[in-house]
Formats: C-alpha cells, structure tokens, sequence
C-alpha cells in the first residue's frame, strides 16, 4: 500500500490506517481459531451478576436539556451509547437503540438490555457523534430514526469518508472530519469545538470496504465541560498526541485536563486476537492516565456479547485494577443503564 507523500501518514491510497500499529486484518483461519477455541471453552459464559441498570431519570434529562438551567451530565443508554448533555447541548455518542448490532436485525449479536432511555424518550438532540462504521456504533435503523426527529434532526459528525452514507439515506446535516480537524457549534453557552481524534482501529462494513473509511474518537470542547469519547480502540500513543495537542487549552489555570473520558472496557477477550482493536481494562485505565482525564466512565460492554468475556466481568475488572493503581472509584466509574452522574461544571473549577 504506497503512501500518497502530500497528505498525512494515516491517508493511503483508497485507504486509512493507523497512526502506530498497521491494521494487520486477521485471516480466515484465525477467526476460526477464535471461534472453534471459545466453542470447546463454553466462552463467553453466562454474566453471573445482572448489568445493573436503572428507570431513567427523564423529569432531570428533560430539564436538563434546556441550555440556561443546564447542568453537565452524562446518562448511559447501554453499549458506546452516552447521553452527554454539555455546552447547552444534547450530543449523543454512536446511537444504537436496535435489537441487534448487525446488518440484518434476524441474526448477529443480540441486545441483551433493553437500551436505557429509549429513543422516543430522548431530549431533542443536537449532535450525534459516529466514531466508525462497524455495525455496534453505526445502526442504521436508530440513525435513521434520530434523523427524523420532531423539529428537525441533529447535526451528524463523522469521519472522512462516512457522510455518503448518510447522504444515500436522505440525512443531509452531517459533517465529515478528518483527525484533528474541528467543528465549531455556538451555543447560547458560547462556542463548542468537536474534533475528530486518532484511534487504533479500523473499518468495514462489509467485503471489500475494508480501511475505506476513518474511525476514530473525538473531543468536544465546550465551556462547561472537556468531554473525550474515544470509540472503539486499541491501546496506542495516540492518547499522549491527544493529551499534548489539547494541554495549551487544558492548563490548571484553565480547569485541567478532561472532565470526561467515556473510555471502551469491554470486548477485549482473547487477547491474541482482540489487542490490535480493542483495550483491555488495564489498558483503558493506561489511556485514563495518558490522557489526564480527571474523571472517565467506562462504556463498551454490558449489552451486546461481542467477544469472549463475561459481559459482566468488565466493571469486576476495573474496581480490582483501579485499585492496584491506587485510582478512586469515582474517578474511573460505571454507570447502571439508564444511570445519569452530573458532572461538576468546568468554570466553577477555575
Ligand atoms: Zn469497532
Ligand atoms: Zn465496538
């Protein structure tokens, strides 16, 4: 695969690829591997505990959608799927509201909770973030549906290569990014910046679309609030580069680094073949520290069995490592579905 010389080292010919690990796809023989190894391990086994969740607090997301009262707030609705209300705006990370994640809604991994604020129960959303194509963080159906929203959709941010989708699809309010590039939104709050970030990942959708679109994470950065997502990744140096491009903006002085990290801590199992895609707890603890989120909240898990873990394991994971690195549970947390955790405001911090 040459490299075009003009443009930068993650743009190839017709293709992407990461920033420092090549994306290296696995071959057939080692999914089969994966599969035949958990089949005779009985993996994933049963959650052992059920994935708590909770009846949304809809009388506080409602109130709390409305700019002038807003408090920062972030509600987790299951899988990558967050309900950040930040900046006096509604953003939603990769919406998946549908009963399975896949192509087709007969076969492919299935919904194990129901999603924690269903979709007619949202706020007005203003944003929706879509950090890459793989079909448990871009849902046809529940896109589709947010699109068509009464009083008009949100405004859609994706990576490069993504918004003809979305065209094909009638949705024209969507903004295609490239790493590090910026959105900028005002608000009755002032200015929010969006911006697309690095991860260690890929892409498809299908065959022959591999590495054809970016992925990647984001940070959106609004007065009250530096919240990170970062999508679906690896564990890589990428969170140093996004730690340095942000620290002239993110001084003590200036509240700090930021406030949220909603950081991926499930599908990591076997590690053979997971560790080049996803992180492990450990190394989602590793990018909280890179980063110097003050606080992240672990997503990815707890609703579609993707891999070879429990899908109640991850959050028994991170409470032992957390501790092993002498992190406050607060700092690194989990939500039950459903659950909302009002942040502290990033002014009354100055
Ligand atoms: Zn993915
Ligand atoms: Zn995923």
């Amino acid at each position: 695969m040459s490299q075009d010389k003009r443009k930068p080292p993650h743009h190839r010919t017709g293709q992407f690829q990461n920033n420092y690990l090549e994306f290296q796809p696995r071959s057939l023989a080692e999914v089969l591997r994966w599969k035949w190894e958990a089949g005779r391990a009985g993996e994933p086994k049963p959650p052992s505990t059920p994935i708590p969740s909770v009846s949304p607090d809809l009388k506080f997301i409602h109130a709390n959608a409305e700019a002038a009262s807003q408090q920062p707030a972030v509600t987790w609705i299951g899988h990558a799927t967050v309900l950040a209300q930040i900046g006096g705006l509604n953003v939603l990370t990769d919406p998946i509201f549908s009963a399975r994640a896949s192509p087709v809604q007969f076969i492919g991994p299935k919904r194990h909770q129901a999603p924690g604020v269903a979709l007619a129960d949202l706020p007005s959303i203003d944003l929706v973030l879509v950090s890459h194509n793989h079909y448990d963080h871009m849902d046809e159906g529940s896109l589709c549906a947010l699109a068509k929203q009464p009083g008009g959709g949100p405004w859609f941010v994706v990576p490069l290569g993504l918004a003809a989708w979305f065209q094909r699809r009638g949705i024209e309010r969507v903004i295609e990014l490239d790493w590090w590039q910026c959105h900028e939104i005002q608000t009755a709050l002032g200015a929010v910046e969006v911006v697309l970030l690095p991860a260690q990942h890929w892409s498809a959708r299908g065959l022959g679309d591999r590495m054809k679109t970016l992925w990647g994470g984001f940070a959106v950065i609004a007065p009250d609030c530096h919240l990170f997502y970062a999508g679906d990744t690896a564990y890589s140096r990428d969170f140093t580069d996004i730690r340095e491009h942000f620290a002239g903006r993110q001084t003590g002085a200036q509240g700090g680094g930021f406030d949220i990290a909603l950081l991926p801590i499930g599908a990591y199992e076997p590690r053979w073949f997971m560790s080049t895609q996803h992180v492990n707890v450990e190394e989602a603890l590793k990018i909280h520290q890179d980063l110097g989120a003050k606080r992240s909240l672990g997503v990815h898990w707890g609703t579609f069995e993707l891999t070879n873990e429990p899908l109640d394991e991850p959050p028994r994971q991170l409470a032992a490592q957390r501790e092993a690195l002498g992190i406050a549970a607060q700092d690194f947390f989990t939500l039950g579905i459903g659950q909302t955790q009002v942040l502290t405001p990033r002014r009354a911090q100055r």
